[in-house]
């Protein structure tokens, strides 16, 4: 299988490769240049299988050549040791939970494969790996947790030191080790500029990067699966039924995800994606016009205050256009047929609010702010579209709410159970340092550590 630059200037690679670049060497972001897909008979025979199995599955086309199918096999039993519940809340209408994982968020998905992924790699290679990521929260401690005490990698991870809860920067900072965090003083949007230059700085030419963001296809090839998985469960495959998935998105990557599982023969009849006040790509849908927000939106769904997300590039590459790493249009999609299968609604904090309180007063469901901006997506959705009413609709809950808890007491006047993985981050020491969002600061700190 070979992979591609959506920037079109570097030959095709292979994944280990377009793993250990991240980024390919013309900023372009890394796609398979074929999607592999299943017959109704191969998802038939998928039906029934334990999330590690269907994961395998999914993923053995992409790394043939790379690691065997018993290896990968055994990389997913791994991986997936922890729950994956699709929550009944109407008769037709699912919240699949992705927040059972080390760190609570569904980031826990594609950060513990990419990483074994690469430590099988590093097998073969000299020297150490640097990963580098920068993080609006969940990202940070999916990533520290998956690399965590792997031989010869380390992880550096940039996050906004005033914009993450007080849980989510104890799940960073609490790791020692081969973990190392920065906080800026700024915005996710500077970080992960910071990243991206630091990749095609010269004078870093001495350390071996990659990145662990969700611009590494790494990061977006383990997120089809739960697609795939939550479709066997609840549709009727023999029928090819199609369903509705709703995505609560920043960067786009998890979205990405549902995209790759469409195009593995995965009949998603829609993808209905929901911002926070980050409203750049339902604008971008609307007009055709793409305008990224610089600085990014304050929303109470912080993981998703992302002002111009980087996997729109692939968005777009897929709809047949070009996106620079800019952001600039070199060549328009197909934006009639990118509107017949995405709807991007905009839902403010306000409405997350009312969201919260509305789906745990009519079915007892508690979401946390990022799933009940998906929620209140779907719902909009629903209420306004030509959509078949019987459709098997399936929401995705990105982390537990115990991560949030803030909004959960006051909005609920609950406290969500704390789950084991989240239990004592309030006894461990922290250990992290603060800069301004200073390019030199930073390549300074790669440097000092690594060179
Ligand atoms: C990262 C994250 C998102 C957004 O996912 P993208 O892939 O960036 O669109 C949503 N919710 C939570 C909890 C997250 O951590």
């Amino acid at each position: 299988m070979e992979f591609y630059s959506t920037n079109r200037r570097v030959p095709d690679v292979k994944l280990g490769q377009a793993l250990l670049e991240g980024q390919a060497a013309d900023k372009g972001l890394f796609l398979p240049r074929a999607f592999p897909t299943f017959t109704r008979d191969e998802l038939l025979a998928l039906q029934g299988k334990s999330y590690s199995e269907t994961a395998a599955a999914v993923l053995q086309p992409y790394t043939e050549g790379m690691i065997s199918p018993e290896q990968l096999r055994t990389l997913c039993d791994d991986a997936y040791d922890y729950e994956v519940p699709l929550e009944r809340v109407t008769s037709r209408q699912y919240v699949l939970r992705l927040d059972r994982g080390p760190t609570a968020s569904f980031k826990d998905f594609a950060a513990r494969m990419m990483a074994r992924w690469m430590s099988v790699l590093m097998e073969k290679e000299q020297g150490d790996l640097v990963i580098l990521t920068a993080t609006s929260g969940d990202t940070g401690s999916a990533v520290a947790h998956a690399y965590h005490n792997l031989n010869r990698m380390h992880a550096v991870v940039l996050f906004p030191v005033d914009e993450v809860s007080d849980r989510q920067r104890r799940q960073m900072t609490t790791l020692d080790g081969n973990i190392r965090m920065i906080g800026i003083e700024g915005k996710f949007d500077d970080g992960q500029a910071m990243v991206k230059r630091a990749f095609t700085d010269p004078t870093l030419k001495g350390i071996r990067l990659t990145s662990a963001n969700s611009i590494n296809i790494g990061r977006l090839l383990p997120q089809a699966v739960y697609y795939v998985y939550a479709y066997l469960r609840l549709a009727d495959v023999a029928a090819g039924e199609p369903v509705v998935f709703c995505v609560p998105s920043g960067n786009f990557g998890d979205m990405m995800g549902g995209q790759i599982a469409a195009r593995m023969g995965i009949p998603i009849e829609q993808f209905v994606i929901a911002t926070n006040a980050n409203d750049e790509v339902p604008r971008f849908l609307e007009t055709g016009t793409y305008e990224p927000i610089s600085p990014s939106r304050v929303c109470l769904s912080n993981a998703m205050n992302v002002g111009h997300p980087s996997n729109l590039a692939r968005l777009v590459d897929l709809f047949g256009g070009w996106m620079d790493e800019t952001g600039g249009i070199l060549e328009a999609p197909d934006m009639d047929r990118l509107r017949e299968v995405v709807t991007a609604i905009s839902v403010d904090d306000d409405w997350t609010r009312r969201t919260i309180n509305e789906v745990h007063a009519a079915h007892g469901v508690v979401l946390e702010p990022h799933g009940a901006v998906g929620w209140a997506g779907l719902q909009h959705y629903l209420s306004s579209a030509k959509v078949d009413s019987n459709r098997i609709c399936i929401s995705l809950e990105t982390a537990h709410p115990a991560k949030f808890p803030e909004e959960i007491v006051a909005n609920l006047g609950i406290n969500p159970e704390v789950p084991l993985s989240l239990a004592g981050l309030d006894d461990k020491p922290e250990e992290y340092s603060v800069i301004p969002p200073d390019y030199d600061r930073f390549r300074d700190i790669l440097l000092a550590s690594y060179s």
